[in-house]
Order: structure tokens, then C-alpha cells, then sequence
């Protein structure tokens, strides 16, 4: 993975703006979540796209936190994001609170006020949305649009000094009634909301709109690439008008949008997945199936695969779902390199090795990795009981079915060449045990006598097992007939499984992969001393296909 990403069309203009020194040398980004709720992937793309574009040409990113709008602190969601974004790798210059501008915004606000910008209102909302007018036909002037600038300061002042109920007046900037863009029709910019503030507490009782907040923040902080989603481009025109009315700066900060991140089989909204949360669906908002940073870190994923992720889905100007497989190709690549293996059994299925002796143990050598012989090997015990997966026996083997059926001769995994002879079977006709011998020259699982087998099956001792509990997890949404996600019912199945004994002393948050099964993670929760957790991080094999 390189340092930065791969040209975009916003860098192409960030580099024109160099080239004529619109800012100077400098490029300040920001990444600014509203504090009400925890990032999720789609974040990540917009934390990626920030930070790494800072960084690539020698500037700086902050963390703003987007709270002019007074809802309840929520310490939890500060922690998490500010945890997040370090997770994922980036740091940033400076942390800022929107909320401290306050005092300034009101000042922008009078500012247009004075200069015939902006004007007190009372209409109603009612008659606001009538005036507004439509696409087709062009809004209606407001009685009190041609107020005189005295009356208009006054109002405004009152407003603030708490004279009004909530929507009794706004105010308005003074723009155009009959401009195609609807966003330009005079829009609101203050409002009255008699809401105790977490940072202000109740200082204001009037709070500034989204659109005109925020040009005002990026412009106090020097951004000179104000980075945003698609939604906002109708939106940019009003941004424009803000900074060049009031009139404080003399280069303001430019808005560029890109698409967000739309992704398959989950939602990346805030307030679904809360409604999630609350609702007690998931295990909270680092629940492993949740698209959530926290949920991605706690089902294993790493940060280098999610940035990784957010670099080739690339930046573009059309909005675009993309496959989850992606995200999990990303995540097997780099687990690939990075995880060594050990031996687990799902659905176990007892062996017994009839003609090794009882009281017999011995230690196998194992590789910890199949094509890295630099991570080493272990010692994994052996002797006369074993287990092997259920999916590797089949009483009637099945056409070309190479691994264990009666009669047949496999190997086991760096062990031994061992051959099933019987089937030994309880009551019910489920299987007991399966009654097989082994080939003592055929020790470390080579031949030894050139004659061969065609299939290599893993196993643990049955004695040294440790009984784990896997979680293995599917998507969180599934399309319905109609291609609209709904709740998968079945996103879980909580099982358990034999692991080999080193996985006695797996660590919350360690990573391996069981091998044959997938990779998976020691859950940084629920692992404790005594009983070991492992989430499936992502299966083995790859669904992805990179497009022709
Ligand atoms: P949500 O709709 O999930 O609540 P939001 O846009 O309201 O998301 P904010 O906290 O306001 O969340 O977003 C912070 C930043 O992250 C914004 O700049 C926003 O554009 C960006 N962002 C949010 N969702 C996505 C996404 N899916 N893809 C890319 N960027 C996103
Ligand atoms: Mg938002």
C-alpha cells in the first residue's frame, strides 16, 4: 500500500490551485463528523480521502466536530471517533469544536444584516414551504423581506436575547426567490432552539444552519479543500454566497464533492444503525457484523485493509454501490501474509489410531505458515485419539472425494499417513468413532515407500483439545426478492470447535487462520482467560472478481 492515494480528480485540482498559489503552498483539509453516533465505513472513505490528501502534499488535516446542532453530549461518541480515526492510522492537526465559532457566526450573521443580506422572518413554516414555490415555478417574497436593516438588527438581537419561542422568526439571507436552485431561495440560517447546548450549555438560544455554519467553519480554520459528499454540489452555490457576502476572507475555501460510499448487504446510515443499536438487533455498535469502524476492528478486520479498501474504490463524481466482497478481498489479502494458522475442528468426528500405543504422545512439528517459512513452526501434540472435521469424512465417498472414507489412506497434516478401517456407530446411527491405524514410517507426513495419497486432512488431539467458541458471521443485510436489503435472520451461527492447545493462550485480538475454515480473531470482549472466542473475520475463498 502506498502512502497516499492514487490521483483523483480532487487532487488534480487541488495541484492547479498550487500551481497558481490560490492559497500559497498550503492544503488543510478537515474531516467533520457530527458527534451522534459511531463512524462507519463510509467514513472511513471520507477520513482516507482527507487525511491522505493532506498528507500527500505536505499540508495538514483536522478533526472538527460538527456540533451546531444542540443535541445531547455523548461522550462515548467523541471517544469512539477520536479512537477511530487513530486506529485507522491518521492524526490530526488540530481538534476543533463548531460550537466555538458561535460567538463569530452570530457576528457573519449581523454582518449580512447590516449589508442588506439577511433579514428577520415570521412566516410560519407553512406559509414558508408555500412560498418557497417548486422546480417549475419561482418562490414568493416574503412580507418581511424589505424590513429596514434597524428593525432587522433588532429583531435578531431580541431573538438571541430570547424573546421568541422556537419558530417564531428566522432569519433569512436575502438572495433569490426566483432562482432555479432552490437552495438559493432565500434559505434559513438561523433558527431558534431553546435546547441546552453540551458545549455552550444555554448561552444560545438561536443556532445556525448547516449551510451557513459550515462555509464559515472551514473558512476560521484556513481550509482551502472543503471535501464533501455528492448532496451537498446543489448546495455549493449557497456555500459561495456566504463566504463572499460576509466578506472576511479574502481567498475562501473551495467545496469539492465526491459520491459516498454506498456498500452491499449492510446500511451506512447513523441513524439506522442506532435504531439497530437501541433496538437491541446487534450487540451494540461494535457488534462484528455492524459496518461500524468499531464492529470492522472487532471482527479482526485490520486498518492497513480498510484503507486499502477505500484506495482502489477510488474517488468519483457518480454515486456507485459497491461489492462487500471487495472489502473482504482486501481484508483476506493483507490477513494473507500477516496470520499463521492452527489446527480447529468444527463438527468433530473422533479418531482412534488402533495400533498406536496407549499411554504414547509425541510432538508434531507444524509450519505456522504454509509459504512463509520465516514465521517459524510449533510443536502440536499427537497420540492415540484424535478429531478431524466433519467434512472431512464421508462413509460413501462422493466421486473424486480424496479425503477420509473406510478404506481409504490420507494424510494427517505433518503426522502420519493413517487409514480408516471402521466405522464404529452409536445407537442412533450417528457415528462414534472411526477405528483407523497409522504408518509409523510415514512420520512429518511423508511417504515411505514413494507410494502416495491424495488427500492431506488437519486434526487435533483429542486429549491437549481446547473447547473454543466460533462465531461465524454472515452479512448483516440480505437483498429480498425485490433487491431491497432486509435483516438477514441468520447473520450468527454461534458454534464451538477443538483448537490445538496453543489456542489456550490466544490473546483478545489476535489473529489466525484456522485452517481450512477461514480467518478469525480472539474477541477483544468476550476472550478472557478460561474461555477463548474467535469471530470469523472472512472465509477463505474470494468471491470477488476484478472487473475486465
Ligand atoms: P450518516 O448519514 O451516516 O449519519 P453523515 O454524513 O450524517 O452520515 P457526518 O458525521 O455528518 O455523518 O459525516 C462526517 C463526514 O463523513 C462528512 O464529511 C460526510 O460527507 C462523510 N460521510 C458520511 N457518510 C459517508 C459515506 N457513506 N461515504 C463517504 N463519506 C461519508
Ligand atoms: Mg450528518
Amino acid at each position: 500500500m502506498g502512502e497516499t492515494v492514487s490521483t483523483n480528480f480532487i487532487h488534480n485540482i487541488i495541484e492547479k490551485d498550487l500551481e497558481s498559489h490560490k492559497y500559497g503552498d498550503k492544503v488543510i483539509t478537515r474531516f467533520p463528523p457530527e458527534p451522534n453516533g459511531y463512524l462507519h465505513i463510509g467514513h472511513a472513505k471520507s477520513i482516507t480521502l482527507n487525511f491522505t490528501t493532506a498528507m500527500k502534499y505536505g499540508g495538514t488535516c483536522n478533526l472538527r466536530y460538527d456540533d451546531t446542532n444542540p443535541v445531547k453530549e455523548d461522550v462515548e461518541y467523541v471517544d469512539s471517533i477520536e479512537e477511530d480515526v487513530k486506529w485507522l492510522g491518521f492524526q490530526w492537526d488540530k481538534r476543533l469544536w463548531a460550537s466555538e465559532y458561535f460567538e463569530k457566526m452570530y457576528e457573519a450573521a449581523v454582518e449580512l444584516i447590516k449589508k442588506g443580506k439577511a433579514y428577520v422572518d415570521d412566516l410560519t413554516p407553512e406559509q414558508m414551504k408555500e412560498y418557497r414555490g417548486t422546480l417549475k415555478e419561482p418562490g414568493k417574497e416574503s412580507p418581511c423581506r424589505n424590513q429596514s436593516v434597524e428593525e432587522n438588527l433588532k429583531l435578531f438581537e431580541e431573538m438571541r436575547a430570547g424573546k421568541y419561542a422556537d419558530g417564531e422568526r428566522v432569519l433569512r439571507a436575502k438572495i433569490d426567490m426566483a432562482s432555479p436552485n432552490i437552495n438559493m431561495r432565500d434559505p434559513i440560517i438561523y433558527r431558534i432552539a431553546h435546547i441546552t447546548h453540551h458545549n455552550t450549555g444555554d448561552k444560545w438560544c438561536i443556532y445556525p444552519m448547516y449551510d451557513f455554519a459550515h462555509p464559515i467553519e472551514d473558512a476560521i480554520e484556513g481550509i482551502t479543500h472543503s471535501i464533501c459528499t455528492l448532496e451537498f454540489e446543489d448546495h455549493r452555490p449557497l456555500y459561495d454566497w456566504v463566504l463572499r457576502e460576509v466578506g472576511w476572507w479574502e481567498t475562501p475555501p473551495q467545496q469539492i464533492e465526491f459520491a459516498r460510499l454506498d456498500l452491499t448487504n449492510t446500511v451506512m446510515s447513523k441513524r439506522y444503525l442506532k435504531a439497530l443499536v437501541d433496538d437491541a438487533v446487534v450487540e451494540g455498535w461494535d457488534d462484528p457484523r455492524m459496518p461500524t469502524i468499531a464492529g470492522l476492528r472487532r471482527r479482526g478486520y485490520t486498518p492497513e485493509a480498510i484503507r486499502d479498501f477505500c484506495e482502489r474504490i477510488g474517488v468519483s463524481k457518480a454515486n456507485s454501490k459497491v461489492e462487500v466482497s471487495l472489502l473482504e478481498h482486501c481484508v483476506r489479502e493483507d490477513l494473507q501474509e500477516k496470520v499463521g494458522n492452527r489446527n480447529v475442528i468444527e463438527k468433530p468426528i473422533k479418531v482412534v489410531i488402533t495400533n498406536y500405543p496407549e499411554d504414547k504422545s509425541e510432538m508434531i512439528t507444524i509450519e505456522n505458515h504454509n509459504k512463509i517459512p520465516e514465521m517459524g513452526t510449533r510443536q502440536v501434540p499427537f497420540s492415540r485419539e484424535l478429531y478431524i472435521d466433519g467434512d472431512d469424512f464421508m462413509e460413501v465417498p462422493a466421486k473424486k472425494y480424496f479425503r477420509m472414507f473406510p478404506g481409504n489412506e490420507v494424510r494427517f497434516k505433518g503426522a502420519y499417513f493413517i487409514k480408516c478401517n471402521e466405522v464404529v456407530k452409536n445407537e442412533d446411527g450417528s457415528i462414534k468413532e472411526l477405528l483407523c491405524t497409522y504408518d509409523p514410517e510415514s512420520r512429518g507426513g511423508e511417504s515411505p515407500d514413494g507410494r502416495k495419497v491424495k488427500g492431506t486432512i488437519h486434526w487435533v488431539d483429542a486429549k491437549t483439545a481446547v473447547k473454543i467458541r466460533i462465531r461465524n458471521y454472515d452479512y448483516l443485510m440480505i437483498p429480498d426478492e425485490e433487491g431491497n436489503n432486509q435483516l438477514n435472520p441468520n447473520s450468527v451461527e454461534d458454534t464451538w470447535g477443538y483448537g490445538e492447545p496453543l489456542l489456550a493462550e490466544a490473546q483478545p485480538g489476535e489473529r489466525f487462520q484456522f485452517f481450512r475454515h477461514g480467518y478469525y480473531v480472539a474477541d477483544s470482549k468476550l476472550t478472557t482467560d478460561d474461555e477463548k472466542v474467535f469471530n470469523r473475520i472472512v472465509g477463505l475463498k474470494s468471491s470477488w472478481k476484478p472487473a475486465k
